[in-house]
């Protein structure tokens, strides 16, 4: 094993872990092919223990969470990606927005992968160095090998009970159409999956919204938040918790999308293509400005 591929296993196996962030609250840190972060939470109820997304078919989220907890687990998905909802088969069950049925099954089908990562590595010459090597070849394998599971409409009282204790969620279309936010009730947390984070959002992918219809999410999600006096916000990937104001944040980069002030530059990034705007740290793809029509 050369120096560079046992520094490389050395620093994924330290990096993947479930840190505890809050009261019953906890944080699974995943980076795939030990570069790309995603996470996933567990909200530990009296008698069941909610948790928030299944990281990829190679995380093996389990294993963390039994570290923490024996409690019977409800998996719900925060949207259909495949760095979402990879560990979906170990569950006889998972919740996910019915808008979004479609979007997992194309990103557990194993020939939509396949293109999706050939893709990007035709465009990136980065990727496809890395991609070679051993271990992260056995990875890239692993990872389109993607379990099927069933999948349930998400609860009709627009809550999880976890005994004690309460996680709601609203729909907050944007990212895909069928993504949601999750509100811990006791830590007064948000879990905005990838609708928010501190690097931007990513509506050039199929089966996103336009930038209105996400700004009004936005809206939404943060009347929500004030309306439950949110304390943390949590989102599925890079830096957290985020500051509140990144809903104010967005909502302005959105605006000079929609008025025009601001033009996005073509840009495809092997995962997503669109127009890329830009301001104050933060990014927006996009593909449609205005309009209900959606990008697929
Ligand atoms: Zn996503």
């Amino acid at each position: 094993m050369s120096w560079f591929l046992r520094h490389h296993a050395v620093y994924v196996m330290n990096k993947n872990k479930i840190i505890k962030i809050g009261d019953g609250i906890y944080q699974i840190k995943y980076y795939w092919l030990g570069i790309s972060n995603v996470y996933m939470f567990l909200v530990v109820g009296g008698e069941r223990a909610l948790l928030i997304d299944t990281g990829y078919s190679t995380t093996n989220v389990m294993k963390y969470v039994r570290h923490v907890t024996d409690k019977p687990i409800i998996p719900v998905n925060t949207h259909g990606h495949f760095d979402h909802i990879g560990g979906n088969g170990v569950f006889q069950k998972v919740y996910l927005s019915e808008k979004d049925w479609r979007t997992a099954r194309e990103h557990s089908d194993r020939e939509y992968l396949q293109n999706m990562l050939q893709h990007k590595m035709d465009i990136s010459r980065i990727f496809r160095m890395i991609a070679k090597l051993p271990a992260v070849k056995k990875e890239l394998e692993e990872s389109i090998d993607m379990e099927n599971c069933k999948y349930v409409p998400l609860p009709s009282e627009n809550y999880f009970e976890l005994g004690n204790r309460k996680v709601l969620f609203l729909e907050t279309p944007g990212h895909t159409q069928g993504s949601i936010c999750l509100f811990d009730e006791k830590t007064r947390s948000l879990f905005p999956g990838d609708m928010l984070c501190e690097r931007g959002v990513l509506l050039g992918l199929d089966h996103s919204t336009s930038v209105e219809e996400y700004k009004q999410s936005v809206e939404k999600t943060e009347k929500f938040y004030r309306e439950h006096s949110g304390k943390m916000i949590f989102p599925s990937h890079h830096e957290l918790p985020v500051n509140e104001n990144i809903f104010s944040r967005y909502r302005q980069l959105c605006d000079k999308i929609i008025s025009g002030e601001i033009k996005g530059r073509y840009i495809d990034d092997g995962i997503s293509q669109g127009l890329c705007a830009k301001e104050n740290n933060l990014q927006i793809i996009y593909r449609q400005i205005s309009g209900k029509e959606h990008t697929s």
